[in-house]
């Protein structure tokens, strides 16, 4: 019997992957009191997290969505959207 694979859902398009195709970031709070999302590599790390897709649209959306902008700061969403792009180029 193969294992069920646990899907979650992209905060960005609202489609279920599976964990393989999604990057996972966490909210974090910085020694300087500034809130900061990181990439979770681990998938285990603890905090409030969200699931992006790894697919250039979804990093296209979450860059020019006013909302994330909001909650996100610019130069955070570039490391994030940095990452992302990062992991699709090795996925070519
Ligand atoms: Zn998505």
């Amino acid at each position: 019997m193969p294992k069920k694979v646990p899907h979650r859902m992209c905060a960005i398009c609202k489609k279920r992957a599976i964990k393989k195709d999604l990057v996972r970031i966490v909210r974090k709070i910085s020694n300087k009191k500034k809130v900061i999302w990181l990439v979770d590599r681990s998938f285990i790390c603890t905090g409030r997290g969200m699931y992006i897709c790894k697919n250039e649209s979804c990093c296209e959306k979450i860059k020019r969505s006013k909302y994330f902008r909001k909650k996100i700061s610019a130069d955070n969403l570039e490391t994030i959207c940095a990452y992302i792009e990062e992991e699709l180029f090795v996925y070519r």
